[in-house]
């Protein structure tokens, strides 16, 4: 069979069979030509199709649908990223000028959740790490996940530099949470669970971080930072110079007494792992140090936004460091203003078209199971096998040989969402 669609068969009982030329499981070797029978949305049967049924295998891969640990949806209207991507405080400025700068704040906001939202259902994602500056954009994302029938952590972020803002940002923490269960197990569909993110050590003074993850502590939240992304920022940290203290001069925030000499990311780090799990976003610039710890703090993963990565021309990314030390890494897609798209397979397709780099499949982890564990939900859910709900997503995949099926799946086309 050439034509790309799957072919499915309805049945009585809303039965539904699909046949793929393979089954891409997260960490599993792949699986050539199988049957999917899917009673009333669940798996009831996977296995080989048989020898008359050949005929009608549909050239594609089916594999489980993702999960995108790193996102700003608020700027899911950029038609491309913002520009300057260097120096990395110009194209903040360039951030906060967007954000001043629509036409209507909160319609703004409003629009480019929904819109990234869909354009993430779209591209096979049903659980979202989604970065939440306000109340507002919280309950949009709310009713919005609703609507696409997924689920998402709304981490939300606080910023403040001076002393003067730590007591209104705990403050604004602990509104955030205070609809969030003390203790939650996700298994429901469609959850949204809050967490909290405080920004980056360049825009969170100590005190408010200290406080925010006393406060996740106490409510067992998930929490997301960003971390180690810039050289700058690590001189910041360590010697209280360069770019970013012009940048912080420039906005009245700065004070050289907030940071004390010789701080490197692994002080965050520390302070994190004292949590039930949380996220380092980015870690383009951890050192040996970090890598050391994380690898015996796995609870503490590490997002690398490849795309994003390459956007700004940071040097490579020790990520197969981290993994082979024993660290959890994962994938994410980041914002539109410093990415083309919300498609966290692509940022997949990204990686393992490197040379030396382990096949799709075992990468595949990195944005589904292990992804969905970092956030706190099951990560045997997002697997395809019997007994789960038929979440999936399909893509074009004309290839008849398991040696040739990597280099297939790195050069297709994007995925489709073919859940039931
Ligand atoms: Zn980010």
């Amino acid at each position: 069979m050439t034509d790309m669609e799957i072919e499915i068969e309805p049945g009585s009982h809303s039965e539904t069979v699909i046949r793929c030329a393979w089954l891409v499981n997260p960490g599993k070797a792949p699986r050539k030509n199988i049957r999917v029978t899917i009673v009333n949305g669940t798996v009831a049967e996977l296995c080989e199709a048989p020898a008359d049924e050949l005929s009608q295998i549909a050239d594609v891969a089916i594999m489980p649908s993702f999960v995108n640990v790193h996102t700003h949806l608020e700027f899911s209207r950029l038609p491309a990223p913002l520009a300057p991507s260097t120096p990395f405080s110009d194209w903040i400025r360039s951030v906060i000028q967007y954000r001043s700068a629509g036409p209507d704040g909160e319609q703004f906001m409003t629009d480019g959740i929904r819109s990234g939202l869909h354009e993430s259902r779209n591209a096979g994602v049903r659980l979202i790490g989604e970065i939440s500056t306000t109340e507002h954009g919280v309950s949009t994302l709310q009713q919005a996940i609703e609507e696409a029938r997924i689920s998402g952590v709304s981490f939300r972020e606080l910023i403040g530099f001076s002393a003067d803002h730590v007591s209104g940002q705990l403050n604004a923490a602990g509104k955030h949470l205070e609809t969030t269960p003390a203790i939650y197990t996700i298994a429901d569909e469609h959850q949204l669970v809050r967490g909290l993110s405080p920004h980056a050590p360049y825009s969170v003074h100590p005190e408010l971080f200290e406080g925010l993850v006393d406060i996740a502590r106490r409510t067992t939240v998930p929490v997301a930072m960003h971390l180690a992304e810039t050289v700058d920022e690590v001189e910041l940290l360590l010697n209280q110079t360069g770019r970013f203290v012009d940048f912080l001069q420039s906005l009245n925030l700065w004070d050289p007494q907030i940071l004390a000499p010789g701080t490197a990311p692994l002080r965050y780090l520390e302070k994190l792992a004292q949590l039930e799990r949380a996220l380092a976003v980015h870690g383009n610039y951890f050192g040996p140090a970090e890598i050391e710890f994380l690898s015996r703090h796995p609870h503490v993963a590490v997002v690398y936004c490849p795309r994003t990565h390459a956007y700004f021309g940071h040097t490579p990314h020790p990520w197969q460091q981290l993994q082979s030390a024993g660290a959890v890494v994962l994938l994410g897609t980041d914002s539109r203003a410093s990415n083309p798209d919300l498609s966290v397979w692509k940022e997949l397709q990204f990686v393992a078209s490197r040379k030396n780099v382990a096949p799709v499949w075992e990468l595949l982890p990195m944005i589904t199971t292990s992804a969905a564990a970092a956030l706190g939900f099951d990560e045997e859910d997002f697997v395809v096998k019997v007994g789960n709900r038929f979440h999936a997503v399909s893509l074009p995949c004309k290839c008849d040989s398991a040696s040739r099926l990597n280099a297939t799946l790195i050069r297709a086309a994007d995925v489709t969402d073919v859940s039931l």
